[in-house]
């Protein structure tokens, strides 16, 4: 991508606005731009990482053997009705009448709609075990938008369902999930501490928060300090057999969200060094709640021994929009962000010294084509601003790798390799670049 086609609207003043560091960020960065309280567009280089980030989550939900489809945003309120959550929900969801009267709503979430879908498609236990995901946009009018995309009213959600025969599939079902996300996390650069959370009237410990440690988090979090540092489960992870070995050392040490948080418990577990209470993002949430909605709307299934039985359900959420900004609070500087290869916008930036100086521009311009014919994306600054002004953008933007060509530099045949995140500058010829770097 050549910069002086692409549309880039970086900000050199920081919006008022944006009370945390991410927010800022993003706005300066021209990644997004709001358009209500809460609701934002997402411009293209913030599309990019959003894109960046579904396509792991992806990759991670379909190797567990989940699949994908996709639901509308908008639901009928019938659904809603039938599984009694319509007037419990509250404020935070968006209703709508149409034309012709009809109630609707905007969907904060889909357990009813899977499950309807599910009651139509699915009789026998032998279709079982099964998991649907989508990733799709959701609307919940939060009493407080805030912190750009962290906590947005509109907001994207990867959510899964699961459903299973009995309560013990459905376990093996919920620790599939949990190490899913584990892998997700991981592959983005994060740390994340799977959490005990609430699991309601249903009770029982099969309620985990996905957390990234953070102290601009909305929520308070204890840990013991292990839990930052296992190891996680490999690509090779058989997800057909029993998941139970590598969860179990995710859930032994102590890690509670405030809600579920027990002071003495906590100090009676973990030696007082290893404490850890800080503050966190939640980024994902898994939950088992058995039959809540399938035995109200009638999901269910026919066993071996011919009986039906309501569908044991699960449901597995990931805000791939909280994400992006998630990732930038763990990993930025005073110059702008970092981003982690695996969900860097573009993969190496190009910064021409002199553009219109025919030497500079042939050497730009072949570096993109070798390293794009190497897989690579590519952001080409081929604009006439000020060095000053181009290496700036270009930290703030946060490519893992830049490549600055100059005059001077060609003349002993070489160009300079910059890692954005050590700041560490090495020269070399362009040739070795493109070896460096692809
Ligand atoms: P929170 O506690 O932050 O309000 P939640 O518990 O209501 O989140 P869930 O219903 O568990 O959220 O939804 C699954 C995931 O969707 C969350 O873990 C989070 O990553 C994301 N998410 C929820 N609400 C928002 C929001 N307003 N903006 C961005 N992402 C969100
Ligand atoms: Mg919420
Ligand atoms: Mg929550
Ligand atoms: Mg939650």
């Amino acid at each position: 991508m050549r910069l002086s086609r692409y549309f880039l609207p970086t900000l050199k003043e920081t919006p008022r606005e944006a009370e945390i560091v991410s927010h800022r960020l993003m706005l300066r960065a021209g990644m997004i731009r709001q358009e209500a309280a809460g609701i934002y567009s997402w411009l293209p280089l913030g599309k990019r990482v959003l894109d960046k980030i579904c396509t792991i989550i992806r990759e991670e939900q379909d190797r567990s053997g989940a699949i994908e489809v996709l639901m509308p945003t908008l639901q009928p309120a019938d659904l809603w009705i039938e599984s009694g959550r319509y007037d419990a929900y509250g404020q935070e969801m968006l209703r709508i009448t149409d034309r012709h009267d009809r109630p609707m709503l905007y969907g904060p979430t889909n357990e009813e709609m899977i499950t309807a879908i599910f009651k139509s498609g699915v009789r026998s236990y032998k279709d079982l075990p099964l998991n649907l995901y989508h990733i799709q946009w959701k609307v919940r009018d939060e009493v407080r938008p805030r912190f750009g995309t962290m906590r947005s009213r509109e907001f994207l959600m990867k959510d899964a369902y699961s459903f299973d025969l009995d309560a013990e599939a459905a376990r093996r079902a919920y620790y599939r999930m949990f190490v899913a996300y584990l892998r997700t996390f991981s592959r983005m650069g994060l740390t994340s501490v799977p959490m005990k959370a609430d699991t309601g009237p249903i009770g029982g410990d099969l309620s985990h928060e996905f957390i990234i440690l953070a102290d601009t988090g909305e929520s308070e979090v204890f840990c013991d300090k292990a839990m930052l540092d296992l190891p996680i489960p490999s690509e090779d992870t058989d997800f057909s057999g029993d998941l139970a070995d590598l969860v179990a050392p995710f859930t032994a040490p102590y890690a509670a969200t405030d809600e579920m948080h027990d002071q003495a418990a906590f100090e009676t577990a973990v030696p007082e060094e290893r404490r850890v209470s800080a503050r966190g993002i939640e980024v994902g949430h898994i939950f088992y709640f058995g039959t809540k909605y399938s035995a109200p709307m009638g999901a269910v299934v026919t066993g071996p021994d011919g009986k039906d039985v309501p569908v044991e359900m699960g449901s597995y959420g990931i805000g791939p929009s909280r994400l992006v900004p998630a990732i930038i609070e763990a990993s930025h500087d005073d110059d702008g962000i970092i981003w982690p290869a695996s969900v860097a916008p573009f993969d190496v930036g190009i910064i021409n010294m002199r553009s219109g100086d025919e030497a500079c521009n042939s050497a730009c311009t072949s570096l993109e084509a070798q390293l794009q014919a190497r897989g690579l994306d590519v952001l080409y600054d081929d604009t006439d601003a000020r060095g000053g002004a181009k290496f700036a953008q270009m930290d703030l933007i946060g490519l893992p790798k830049q490549i600055i060509v100059g005059p001077k530099g060609l003349k002993n045949g070489e160009v300079e390799v910059k890692d954005r995140k050590t700041g560490e500058r090495s020269l070399m010829s362009p040739d070795a670049a493109v070896n460096a770097l692809a």
